[in-house]
């Protein structure tokens, strides 16, 4: 029998037992470093000529691995593969479609350190920030395997006499995936899992930072009997393969998560009709955020703080629910400010190799150079009070860095930076504060530090994002227990990892018989 959905336990590193492993699994991975890995069209590994080079964001000389990279053709073929899996794999029993799931948690778990190790490497994350990553994923796939069962269910509609009338859902059709390189595991996973266990078939381009991961997921679902061209891993640049089966009249949908500004460039392209096509297709996207935390003088300080810098600097900041901003009322700026300094420069930064660090190395050289932009452009809109510095030598480093009396309407205040930057605003009082944290447009995640119940209560409806935490981070949302998605310019607020997510790929078909 199954057991209940529960979430997947982290590793505890301080186990001497647990480090030990961990250190065997980083050495095991990286003597795996530099290999090659294919496409995989129709379940068979295809090489191309132009490769894409994966390197560690702390060690940009190292190798992480060499990807094949698709181009039109491979694209072509990634298409014909999966509608020819289209013929047969809607028509496996929901159930045993959900069994490739959980196969593949029960791979995952059993391989969970060395997908760690992979992400560390590829990714540049912390042990902890990779663990949790490679719990998400499992939980995904233990998850959206239970919602398909759930779904499957005979479903009650009002009987009338002399019919037999009954509703029942059914697949989309061939779509298209394309997550982003911040969730590598986790995001991928999931957004690749509901697809193909509600019974379509895919094309995964997965990102250009973190092809290696990715493959990984692909010799997962290989060795869990993911059958023959339902998932299809189609590396390649988003601009050229992506964008191209964007457009491609037989796609039929697109599940992404990325930035505003290529979601907002799939939505307007895949609406557009292109001769042949049949449907409209279905977008689904989950975009950026520029999320803030609310801190007011009746908050506990300390735990402001601790939820404040794992928001803003956990993954260095390269999470759509990092804090960006610290909205803090008149009363209690200058303590609060105080108290974060002090603990942002407190931040340990270093190798993510290394368990004592908590802030590895940025992702790569353009997000490096986008984050110091963005820091010379707060040098001139707020007071730097702490960090503000790349860090010299290997590896693509920035310090945490924090701007202080920045203007509600500045660049940095606004605008989605993708890094170790934290905007800190001051509000007269909780109207104000409310009115700055709405003053975006974005709406994903939000936090709010107060013992004042009317406060939360009014947060609660006014607030307005997708996820809101009360005295708490607002990072780690965990699956079927933080429904979680973004409004307004953040997205289609699809809610992953909750009950409405596996809807989103499926549409409904209503039978009825005379009798
Ligand atoms: P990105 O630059 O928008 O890329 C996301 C994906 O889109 C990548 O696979 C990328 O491929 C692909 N892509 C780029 N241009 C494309 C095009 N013209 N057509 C089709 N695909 C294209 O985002 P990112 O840098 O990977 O991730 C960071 C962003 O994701 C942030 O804005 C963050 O807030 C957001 N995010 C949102 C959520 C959420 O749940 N709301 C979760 C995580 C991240 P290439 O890598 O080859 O360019
Ligand atoms: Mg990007």
């Amino acid at each position: 029998m199954l057991p209940p959905f529960a979430n997947e336990p982290l590793t505890d590193f301080r186990d001497p037992a647990r480090r030990e492993a961990m250190e065997q699994a980083l050495a095991q991975v990286r003597s795996e470093f530099g290999r090659r890995y294919d496409l995989i069209i129709g379940g068979r590994p295809v090489r191309t000529q132009a490769e894409i080079r994966s390197t560690s964001p702390g060690h940009p000389d190292q190798v992480v691995g060499l990807v094949a990279r698709a181009g039109r053709a491979e694209a072509d073929q990634a298409l014909a593969a999966a509608e020819e899996a289209f013929r047969t794999w809607p028509y496996w029993e929901p159930t045993a479609r959900a069994r490739v799931l959980w196969k593949a948690a029960a791979i995952m778990r059993r391989r969970k350190l060395e997908l760690d190790a992979w992400e560390v490497y590829e990714a540049g994350k912390s042990w902890s920030e990779a663990d949790a990553d490679v719990a998400e994923a499992i939980d995904f796939l233990e998850y959206y395997g239970r919602e398909m069962v759930r779904l499957a269910q005979p479903q009650e509609l009002t009987r009338i006499p002399g019919e037999d009338n009954e509703n029942y859902y059914i697949p989309l059709g061939v779509g298209l995936i394309v997550p982003p390189w911040n969730f590598p595991l986790a995001i991928l996973t999931g957004m690749t899992s509901s697809a193909v266990v509600a019974g379509n078939t895919v094309i995964l381009k997965p990102a250009s930072a973190t092809p290696v991961i990715a493959a990984k997921f692909m010799e997962v679902m290989m060795e869990a009997g993911i059958p023959d061209g339902v998932i299809n891993f189609l590396p390649g640049p988003g601009g050229e393969v992506g964008d191209y089966l964007v457009q491609h009249p037989r796609i039929r949908f697109v599940s992404f998560t990325g930035s505003m500004e290529v979601g907002l460039h799939i939505n307007e392209e895949a609406a557009k009709v292109r001769p042949g096509q049949r449907w409209i297709k279905r977008v689904v996207a989950e975009m950026g955020g520029k999320d803030a935390i609310i801190v007011d003088e009746t908050a506990d300080l300390d735990d402001a703080v601790n939820g404040i810098i794992t928001s803003a600097f956990g993954f260095q900041g390269q999470k759509c629910s990092a804090a960006s901003r610290v909205i803090a009322l008149e009363p209690v700026y200058d303590t609060l400010l105080e108290k974060l300094v002090a603990a942002a420069k407190a931040i340990r930064v270093g190798r993510p190799d290394d368990p004592e660090t908590f802030m590895g190395p940025v992702v790569d050289e353009g997000q490096y150079k986008k984050i110091l932009q963005y820091i010379d452009i707060g040098r001139s809109e707020g007071r730097l009070v702490a960090g503000g510095r790349a860090i010299p030598g290997e590896g693509w480093f920035i310090e945490p860095t924090v701007f202080a009396d920045v203007p509600p309407d500045a660049r940095i205040a606004q605008e989605e930076i993708f890094g170790p930057v934290l905007a800190v605003i001051r509000a007269r009082d909780f109207d104000h504060a409310l009115e700055i944290a709405n003053g975006t447009v974005y709406g994903l995640t939000g936090s709010v530090y107060s013992r004042n119940r009317e406060r939360l209560e009014r947060a609660r409806r006014e607030f307005h994002v997708g996820n809101l935490y009360f005295n708490r981070k607002s990072t780690g949302a965990l699956v079927g227990v933080h429904p979680f998605g973004g409004f307004n310019m953040s997205g289609t607020d699809s809610k992953t990892g909750s009950h409405d997510y596996l809807l989103l790929f499926m549409q409904a078909k209503s039978v009825s018989e005379k009798l």
